[in-house]
């Protein structure tokens, strides 16, 4: 077996406990531990003269020690305090809960090399500093160089990973290279081996970052191949075409109540181009909340019925059935008087009324079907699939996403999300599609005005909400729990529907709404609310998508900080949709600096795609939208800060396949062989057998 695979208790000093520690860093294997880079760098290789340190920067000093105290403060508590004085100047090093013992080590007049972060008080001081009282110091393995700081967690320290990691560079020669030499010449890389080296354990700071750029090229190489063989897989393929002429166009126009805005109709442009074609649509439609996606969803949905002798299927896939119901009522209402036949499909169909819904979708006798995850369940068959849209894409994994498009022959494939994504993020994980953007709302539309409030002003948030609600609008408040969780101190939705609906707006009709609801309370608690007869929405996140009530106005939301921004912008996109101006309140109880930080950019936007840019920075892609949702592999390298290398990367992988698309080059065989170990299941990889 490759040294690469053994297991990590093949180190020295780690047994089963180390082990399981290791695991929960997903650490299980040398490989994995080889790519688990260093958060940072210490840079211990120069000794600063004690005068020209300065606080809150980390230094090393070196000198003799001219005073040693052992110091009792406090009952029980012990300080040691050591003064080292050099040519320049005197810091004092500091250690609490000392031991008497360790004041031996400091013998006056003897040379001490300290490590740590300067602070003042009165004078210099390094508090806990890391130290050798060897005459020469740089040849201990912890000064005269530059030290890896690795992510940790509990129970392991970084000189223990300092220590497995050198142990485990030995097998670094092993690794294979993925980048075709040709490549990795143009681009005069070094060799990977010794970039893993410098990765770790690097001469200078310039040098880690170089050898940590070339593993992150290779690693997105692999990424970014693999999407542009399937993006050339369905470039070759033959699928429907639709026709889509002027007679269809106004049609379909007439059924709508408003006119599409220019937005929408640059989109439709785009769109009938891929229906016309024969090459399948593979498209993802980006827009804000309510800038009128499904809009033009139905438009291609219907595009695509137009030539009912073809006995064309569509799909539309919604995660919710709140959403998928919603849907299904305003198609229900905008076809009204058309010959196309809709049915919805949820899981929660009783087993008689399933199978008969079935069997009509298989025989081709409906037209059109809104569903949920049911729609992807083995026993489902269409007749004809020709077009699948998907709402909220990011809320199915990759692979939900292609069971339903093969479920047809090669049918069209439009993805919608609310979510905006950050150019960096659809270049990486959606280089493989065509890209729409809706980047106007329809006319009518207010902005949401955005305020955090810390607990002493949550008052002012209700008592808007009352405001609100005396001249006629309508009011959610949001809590992120269904039950009260008391570890965490967090009240939930359930409890707060209790309290409020006694307390505050006890005047005013109330309704509670959560996942856990059957469908059908759901239902019946929308259209409650849809129609006036509850006036307060007492909500978990479940109406982050898709609940469209043009009357709400106020948004609460508890908790705020537990919710990423992009949620939140979610949430606050269900009110402002009337002619009112809307209000949203984050309510955070004693908010850190950093949750308050994030909060405040929602105060100061309501761009989508900028929130989604922090969002990104702030809590990288992973917690964006789910690092396995979006279809992106873990990348161990890439950060997401460095959009030039992603673009050149990009276009790389698409040349190379460009010129050898099935990668069958003798120079190529490595990064093939890396792509069906990365990728096979992910992507329907055509041309690679
Ligand atoms: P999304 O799916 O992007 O959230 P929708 O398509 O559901 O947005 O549209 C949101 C609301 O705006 C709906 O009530 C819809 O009827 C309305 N709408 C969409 N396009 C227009 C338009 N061009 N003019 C006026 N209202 C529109
Ligand atoms: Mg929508």
């Amino acid at each position: 077996m490759s040294p690469l695979f053994k297991k990590l208790t093949c180190l020295t000093g780690v047994g089963p406990s180390k082990s399981r520690l290791l695991a929960r860093l997903g650490l299980h294997n040398v490989y994995d531990l080889l790519f688990h880079i260093p958060r940072n760098y210490e840079d211990r290789r120069r000794i600063t003269p004690i005068r020209d340190i300065r606080e809150g920067e980390y230094a090393v000093v070196s000198g003799r020690v001219s005073d040693v105290n052992f110091k009792r403060i406090r009952s029980r508590q012990r300080m040691l305090e050591v003064f080292v004085s050099d040519s320049t100047g005197m810091i004092q090093l500091t250690w609490f809960h000392a031991r008497p013992s360790w004041a031996e080590s400091f013998q006056k007049k003897n040379t001490v090399t300290a490590y740590g972060k300067v602070q003042y008080y009165g004078g210099p001081q390094m508090v806990s500093p890391v130290y050798t009282t060897a005459p020469n110091p740089e040849q201990s393995a912890e000064f005269g160089c530059i030290l890896p700081v690795y992510p940790l967690t509990e129970g392991l320290s970084q000189k223990f990973f300092r220590r497995i990691m050198r142990e485990a560079l030995t097998a670094a020669a092993e690794v294979a290279d993925a980048v075709p030499h040709p490549l990795a010449r143009a681009k005069s890389f070094t060799n990977k081996t010794e970039a893993i080296r410098n990765v770790h354990f690097p001469p200078s700071l310039a040098t880690a970052e170089h050898a940590l750029r070339r593993l992150a090229y290779e690693e997105l190489l692999v990424f970014q191949a693999a999407l542009a063989l399937q993006r050339r897989t369905i470039k070759d393929a033959k699928g429907f075409n639709f026709k889509t002429g002027r007679n269809v166009e106004q049609r379909i126009r007439r059924l709508f109540p408003f006119r599409f805005t220019d937005a929408q109709n640059k989109v439709v442009g785009e769109l009938c181009r891929d229906l016309r074609s024969q090459r399948p649509m593979h498209r993802l439609l980006q827009g804000d909340v309510g800038c009128g996606k499904t809009v033009v969803a139905v438009y291609a949905l219907l595009s695509a019925l137009a030539e009912r002798s073809k006995g064309h299927q569509t799909a539309f896939m919604a995660p919710t059935e709140v959403l998928a119901e919603q849907h299904y009522l305003t198609l229900q209402e905008l076809l009204d008087g058309t010959d196309v036949r809709i049915m919805l499909l949820k899981g929660s169909a009783k087993p008689a009324e399933r199978r008969e819904k079935l069997q009509r979708i298989a025989e081709g006798r409906v037209d059109l079907v809104v569903g949920t995850h049911a729609l992807i369940q083995k026993d489902v068959a269409f007749n004809k699939l020709a077009l699948a849209v998907i709402d909220e894409q990011h809320r199915f994994g990759v692979r939900q996403r292609l069971e339903l498009a093969q479920k047809g022959r090669r049918p069209d494939v439009l993805l919608m999300t609310a979510t905006p994504i950050p150019r960096t993020l659809t270049l990486a994980c959606f280089g493989d599609m065509d890209v729409s953007v809706i980047d106007r709302m329809p006319p009518g539309r207010r902005e949401v005005n955005t305020r955090l409030l810390g607990e002493s002003h949550w008052k002012e948030a209700y008592q808007e909400a009352l405001s609100e609600l005396k001249t006629g609008g309508r009011v959610f408040v949001i809590f992120p729990l269904v039950e009260t969780n008391h570890e965490l101190d967090l009240s939930s939705a359930t409890d707060a529907y209790r309290v409020l609906s006694n307390g505050i707006f006890k005047d005013y009709p109330c309704c509670l709404m959560h996942g856990r609801m059957s469908a059908e309370t759901k239902r019946e608690t929308m259209r409650g609310f849809r129609n006036g007869d509850y006036r307060v929405m007492v909500a978990t996140t479940v109406v982050e998508v898709g609940i469209d009530v043009a009357e709400a106005t106020v948004m609460i939301v508890q908790h705020a900080e537990r919710l990423g921004l992009s949620q939140l912008h979610q949430l606050r996109g269900r009110i402002g949709r009337g002619g009112r101006p809307g209000f949203c309140f984050l309510l955070a109880s004693d908010p850190t600096e950093d949750a308050r930080r994030r909060l405040e950019v929602l105060c100061n936007t309501n761009d989508g795609f900028k929130i989604a840019e922090a969002d990104l920075k702030l809590r990288g892609p992973g917690e964006l939208f789910g690092t396995q949702q979006s279809g992106m592999p873990e990348l161990r390298c890439y950060d997401f800060s460095d959009l030039p290398l992603l673009e050149e990367v990009r276009n790389d992988a698409f040349e190379l396949i460009e010129n050898d698309p099935g990668l069958d080059r003798q120079d190529n065989q490595l990064l093939k062989k890396a792509i069906r170990q990365g990728y096979a299941g992910r992507f329907a990889l055509g041309g690679m057998g």
